[in-house]
């Protein structure tokens, strides 16, 4: 099964780079971006991906409220990860109040972390 990937970011190379992620990852693949929020919402009800990459600075409603309005879709399974530049530590407890299943910082987000955060949520999914 391919984890079919939605890239949320309002920076184009911030959506390159992870696109060149998804890519380089085996058995993930990109069928969408989005660079606003209000776009992610819809493309994530459009596509119904498995797997959101959500920035959270975002130009109207940011990264945060986005996931929100995601998750709430019930039509919708998707796990999201939360992207961004500011510090795991401070980060990961707004991400777990929203919904998201983890925040990674942009600056170590690559194949293993991509994989790594998917098997955490899965298995997470998996006992409950
Ligand atoms: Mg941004």
């Amino acid at each position: 099964m391919t984890v079919r990937v939605l890239i949320v970011d309002d920076q184009e190379p911030f959506r390159m780079a992870a696109r060149m992620v998804v890519e380089a990852t085996d058995g993930f693949d990109v069928v969408g971006e989005a660079e606003t929020g209000e776009d992610s919402v819809t493309m994530a009800s459009d596509l119904l991906p498995d797997l959101v990459l959500m920035d959270v600075n975002l130009p109207g409603i940011n990264g945060l409220d986005a996931t929100r309005q995601i998750l709430a879709d019930n039509a919708n399974s998707a796990v999201v990860l939360l992207l961004s530049t500011y510090e795991e530590e401070e980060y990961a407890p707004r991400a777990a109040e929203c919904g998201a299943a983890a925040y990674i910082p942009k600056s170590v987000f690559g194949p293993d972390r991509l994989e790594e955060a998917w098997a955490a949520a899965r298995g997470a999914a998996d006992v409950s």
